[in-house]
């Protein structure tokens, strides 16, 4: 399905008629999971005070007013915070900064002095607070700058209290939440009415009420304009807070394919079991970090089903060969910014369009007689400027949440990494002119696919941010075969003794200056591999989506000393077969069939 954000269709006519008609919202995907129920609308009135003035005979019964909200609003918090203590720490932590804010004493104090000097209560409330909200909101931190939604949160809430708006939160089971925005309290009352889900008009996904919901395994999305006027009440609805859809009146055949969705991601769970809480750790406690390669924003939700620590590559070059040609930036924006947003808060490495060789060759000016030993990757992007600068704009932009990282492909040369350098400088000016939000350390790594970079790896180790070793593309130029001609297929083996040696030499030198290594290519997610890469001294892996569950369950069950002696077994080695031989000796269990052809 293609959409735009908050794309209105079919015809909102056939909303009200309450037909059956597939009405598609995107948002943005703050929570995971998916919930089908009944819309429940909560609103509450416009927070605008009003501009009376107060008469000063009047002055002390409108302090008691404040005062009598003030209290109300902190035993609401103080009841929250009860859940909350139950539920876990994070969330009694961020109940407490609410409670922190509202029980300030010279916020109260302030707003006190406002009453006195002739404001009603209401718009006393209202002016603290937006003093704060401008403070905050001109914060560099963009972190500082999401607490904005805090101090609105609190405020709306005061008022709401002077008018005596008691709060319901009784939505209900089976209910989904469609509210303009969602406090951390209120998270926590739905939780008690075992509410499905909710959908908010505004809200950041670094909000203290999306890290809740994340928290809590609570289904959200968010920022989606006008959903208290499109939903109406009791609509049914299903909510994919992997990939911030909401459908409005879903036919049956929708609610079918969903309910199959919502299965298999609970059967997955199922399986995953224990596991998915687990940290990912050897049986003597070496942590290794398992991440995802993906090729498409759906990928990353099954990555986050999978229980991945962050995304470790993107295939950016399969939007090429999809569309068969170069989006502009804001096209790509849009795509990296959903892949960011549906792994949020997990990192996300996108990689430079890695074209040429085998994959898309548009743009390429004539035929190549060894076109993987062409203009490939970071050869073709240096060739292609305009087209590196609008894909690294679109990165840039797409780093708002900070959690995105950039690599470059097929580096062979210190220059090329330093004109990538170069470039992505002049994409930061541009946007900063521009006064677009974009992360200004937004790390920078290279990907480790050819003998040179390898056997430079000290050299690029010092200068790059973290790097990812292609193994798929090492085992290629190392060993000189095409990884596409079956007729080499015999030599083709990543397993040969010359690549690992590549691979410690690169552990090595990001030992030395102490950067972080990760193996990207399939060597990574096969079962034979993983002691050797353990015992190499790799920490990250990054692999296939479908491969997760099994790779965690194999570390949990290895001691990193053991990964060790066998690579001192495996230095001896000089054919590939004898590689094979050793693995085989700590994987007897599995058929031969199973190790890395
Ligand atoms: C690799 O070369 O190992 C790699 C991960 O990149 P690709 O397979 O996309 O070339
Ligand atoms: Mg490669």
């Amino acid at each position: 399905m293609e959409y735009d954000r908050t794309i209105l269709s079919p015809n909102v006519a056939d909303l009200s008629a309450g037909a059956r008609v597939n009405y598609v919202l995107k948002g943005v995907p703050a929570s995971p999971g998916i919930v089908m129920g009944k819309a429940f609308v909560l609103s509450f009135d416009e927070v605008t005070p009003p501009a009376d003035r107060t008469a000063p005979h009047r002055v002390a019964d409108e302090i008691d007013r404040f005062a009598a909200a003030h209290e109300t609003a902190v035993s609401e918090l103080q009841r929250a915070l009860d859940i909350a203590v139950a539920e876990s720490k994070t969330a009694s932590t961020i109940i407490d900064s609410y409670l922190m804010i509202v029980k300030d004493p010279m916020i109260v104090e302030s707003i006190t002095d406002r009453i006195s000097s002739g404001a009603n209560a209401e718009a006393a409330v209202a002016h603290e607070f937006d003093v704060h909200r401008s403070l905050l909101n001109g914060a560099k931190d963009p972190v500082l700058r999401s607490r904005v939604q805090d101090f609105d949160h609190i405020k709306e809430r005061l008022i709401a209290l002077l008018r005596n708006r008691t709060l319901s939160h009784a939505a209900g089971y089976d209910t989904i939440v469609i509210a303009s925005s969602v406090t951390p309290q209120d998270m926590l009352f739905f939780r008690e009415t075992q509410t499905l889900g909710f959908v908010s008009e505004i809200g950041g996904i670094n909000s203290h009420t999306c890290i809740l919901a994340r928290d809590m395994g609570f289904p959200a999305v968010i920022g989606i304009r006008n959903a208290k006027q499109i939903i109406q009440h009791n609509a049914m609805l299903i909510v994919d807070g992997y990939s911030g859809v909401v459908i409005v009146n879903p036919t049956e055949q929708t609610l079918k394919e969903y309910r199959e969705k919502q299965s298999k991601a609970e059967e997955h769970r199922q399986k995953l079991g224990g596991l998915l809480q687990k940290e990912t750790v050897t049986t003597d406690g070496t942590k290794v970090t398992l991440l995802a390669n993906i090729d498409t924003p759906e990928q990353a939700e099954l990555a986050v089903i999978a229980g991945c620590s962050g995304i470790g590559l993107v295939r950016s070059e399969f939007m090429l060969i999809q569309r068969g040609a170069y989006p502009t930036s804001d096209e790509q924006y849009l795509w990296y910014k959903d892949i960011a947003e549906r792994a949020f808060p997990l990192p996300v490495t996108i990689r430079a369009f890695d074209v040429g060789s085998d994959k898309f060759r548009l743009g390429i000016p004539h035929h190549e007689d060894n076109p993987a030993l062409g203009l490939r990757g970071i050869r073709f992007l240096l060739y292609r400027p305009d087209i590196f600068e609008h894909q690294i704009c679109a990165v840039l932009r797409a780093s708002e949440h900070r959690n995105v990282k950039f690599m470059i492909p097929m580096i062979s040369t210190l220059e090329e990494l330093e004109e990538s350098r170069n470039m992505i400088e002049h994409c930061k000016k541009k946007l900063r002119a521009e006064n677009v939000e974009f992360d200004e350390n937004l790390p920078v790594g290279i990907m480790i696919e050819t003998p040179a970079a390898a056997l430079m790896a000290d050299s690029f180790a010092q200068s790059a941010d973290f790097l990812s070793i292609g193994t798929n593309d090492l085992a290629q130029y190392a060993l000189a075969t095409d990884r596409m001609n079956e007729m080499v297929a015999d030599i083709y083996d990543a397993l040969h003794p010359a690549v690992l040696r590549m691979v410690r030499m690169v552990v090595e030198a990001a030992k030395k200056y102490n950067k972080v290594v990760s193996v990207c290519g399939e060597m990574a997610g096969h079962a034979a591999a993983t002691e050797m890469l353990i015992g190499i001294g790799i920490h990250e892996l990054s692999v296939a989506p479908s491969l997760i569950l099994e790779l965690k369950q194999r570390i949990l069950n290895v001691s990193h000393s053991e990964c060790q002696r066998l690579v001192e077994r495996l230095e001896n080695c000089t054919t590939t077969q004898e590689v094979y031989t050793e693995l085989r000796s700590i994987n007897e269990w599995r058929e031969e069939g199973d190790l890395i052809a």
